[in-house]
């Protein structure tokens, strides 16, 4: 799912960076960061095993796709860098974060977007590691490829 989810953020970041002013390329690195932040709360993720102390602790405390993998996170940071007047670095943690959002939210296990206080389960069926999220990794690649003239 990481590189799902990577590539996800990328094509995300490439299909928005002409709204903001902010260097292209910082952007798109932020996006894509934003958009593997929520999986800190996963010990064996790609980022969880990258911050271990910190991601058992948050794993311990709020589980796998809790808190973290509600809307009030991006929201909250997006409040604070804007607070710092970093609107454009707010943006583009939000657009990473609520994309990693709502790519769970197409899988089977789902996403809670409203955890803990309200219930607003949504759930797909693509199961993580399965068929279909191979093909749809593989129309990601390609729209990848077609989107890099973007860039220039
Ligand atoms: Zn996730």
């Amino acid at each position: 799912m990481f590189k799902t989810h990577l590539l996800i953020s990328l094509l995300l970041g490439l299909f928005t960076f002409q709204f903001f002013e902010i260097n292209k390329f910082i952007f798109i690195a932020l996006v894509i960061l934003a958009g593997s932040l929520p999986d800190i709360d996963i010990p064996s993720s790609k980022i969880g095993k990258k911050t271990r102390p910190v991601s058992n602790i948050i794993n311990f405390l709020f589980g796998h796709r809790g808190i973290l993998h509600s809307i009030f996170i991006p929201v909250l940071l997006f409040f604070v860098l804007s607070y710092y007047n970093l609107y454009e670095y707010g943006y583009a943690v939000l657009i990473g974060y609520l994309g990693h959002l709502l790519a769970d939210a197409i899988s089977s296990e789902g996403v809670n977007f409203l955890h803990p206080f309200l219930k607003l389960r949504i759930q797909g069926f693509i199961r993580v590691g399965g068929f279909l999220e191979y093909i749809l990794f593989m129309l990601l690649i390609g729209l990848g490829i077609l989107s890099i003239p973007r860039l220039f």
